[in-house]
């Protein structure tokens, strides 16, 4: 079964902690009896529920109507924190005066934070509706304006009312849709850039069904989105220095039944073979493969991989010729002795990648098609390797707009 994606949602999570805070707060702080203490733990709740309600929603409008609910309940509740210290003369601020001023600050700390995070809001009042999309692509394609090709300078183009398309004065036009994943589209640009917005934003993803309920399109729409979306992602993870430093290096088996046990399953010709590397503190890079030789596997980190990396491997057999084709090759882990973790020597990133790639096709997507592997692990490389952005990763995908030419239409 798949968890409930509210749950990996920041503003979930925050909403969460301030539910729990306020409940500790009250207790310690405010007359149980009181109104004052209903009414907070009431606010702090409705905050968290309306969160995870308005995401299982299946109507986009119901869902901002009950983010904007819980966007209310949490303003209540800060004000009556606010009045709480104004009341009994608690500097919020002030540190020195001790345990009940931090615990004010504390939530109004996350208060405000979850207020940041209810990103979806500030999403849609910025592309508020189709045009607004369509300029902000114009803006990525055209970062130092438009080049006009009868006036051969950049000149001012102006938009053609009902048509993605902008035009030059003297009568030269474009479309900044030309040559991206949207050209030729009949689905809002709005709806693409919230399908963006929510690959991005969301831990494990989400599955074309959610999405199809979401926006109200049909199922072939939605996998359609999420396939051109995903070619964005692959371009991204595409190129780049080679992995350096210390690399981790592991193989992982997508599909079939039983238990995922590394040796047990090297020989298993139902399972699908995905190898990561890994550098830590770094990229990840993931590939579908097909079969655990040495060949296969070498041949990956020899593309790939600098050779002055020191690479850690678990104890297979495959990786042991790795110092002949001149790599500093370091293994020592041996899953059988169930050594998992022995100083600097160990796979724990490559790893962690398997677990959250797991969880999210096991529980995402529950089957992923060996033709369509790649297309699902680069969307889970591609969040990976953005993962110190947070904020900024909607803005960089849809920046690869610009980086990705000749595309089939949708
Ligand atoms: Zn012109």
């Amino acid at each position: 079964m798949s968890q409930a994606g509210y749950k990996y949602l920041k503003s979930y999570q925050l909403s969460l902690v301030i539910y729990d805070l306020t409940v500790y707060f009250c207790n310690c702080w405010i007359d149980k009896r009181s109104r004052t203490h209903d009414q907070m733990v009431q606010a702090a709740r409705s905050g968290k529920q309306n969160i995870s309600e308005g995401y299982l929603e299946k109507s986009l409008k119901m869902y901002i109507k009950l983010l904007g609910v819980a966007r209310a309940s949490l303003g209540e509740l800060l004000e009556d924190y606010e009045d709480f210290a104004r009341q009994n003369k608690i500097p919020v601020w002030d540190l020195e005066k001790g345990h009940l001023s931090l615990d004010i600050m504390y939530i109004i700390c996350y208060t405000e934070a979850v207020k940041e995070y209810f990103s979806l809001g500030t999403f849609l009042k910025t592309y508020k509706n189709d045009e607004a999309c369509l300029d902000h692509i114009k803006e990525i394609k055209y970062p130092d304006g438009i080049l006009c090709g009868k006036c051969q300078k950049v000149t001012n183009f102006t938009k053609i009312k009902d048509r993605p398309v902008y035009q030059c004065s003297c009568g030269y036009q474009i479309s900044p849709l030309a040559g991206t994943i949207f050209e030729k589209t009949t689905t809002p640009l709005q709806y693409w850039f919230y399908a963006i917005f929510i690959m991005t934003q969301t831990r494990s993803g989400i599955s074309a069904k959610q999405l199809q309920r979401e926006l109200g399109v049909t199922y072939k729409t939605a996998w359609r989105m999420f396939k051109q979306i995903r070619i964005l992602m692959a371009n991204a993870n595409s190129g780049g220095d080679l992995l350096d430093g210390i690399v981790e290096a592991d193989e992982t088996f997508i599909g079939g039944k039983g238990v995922n046990r590394a040796y047990q399953w090297r020989a298993d010709k139902r399972k699908e073979v995905v190898m990561g590397i890994v550098q830590r503190r770094g990229k990840a890079y993931l590939k579908h493969i097909r079969n655990t030789n040495s060949w296969t596997l070498i041949n990956q980190l020899k593309e790939h991989v600098s050779p002055k990396a020191f690479v850690m491997t678990d104890d297979y057999s495959a990786y042991r010729h790795l110092i002949e084709h001149g790599f500093n090759h370091h293994y020592s882990i041996v899953h059988s002795d169930k050594e998992y973790v022995r100083g600097k020597i160990h796979t724990q990133n490559v790893e962690n990648v398997w677990s959250i790639l797991k969880r999210g096709i096991y529980g995402v997507y529950r089957v992923v098609s060996k033709k369509y592997l790649q297309a699902y692990i680069d969307e889970y490389s591609w969040r990976y390797n953005n993962r110190q952005y947070q904020d900024k990763m909607f803005d960089r995908l849809l920046g690869e707009i610009a980086n990705v030419k000749v595309l089939k239409v949708v």
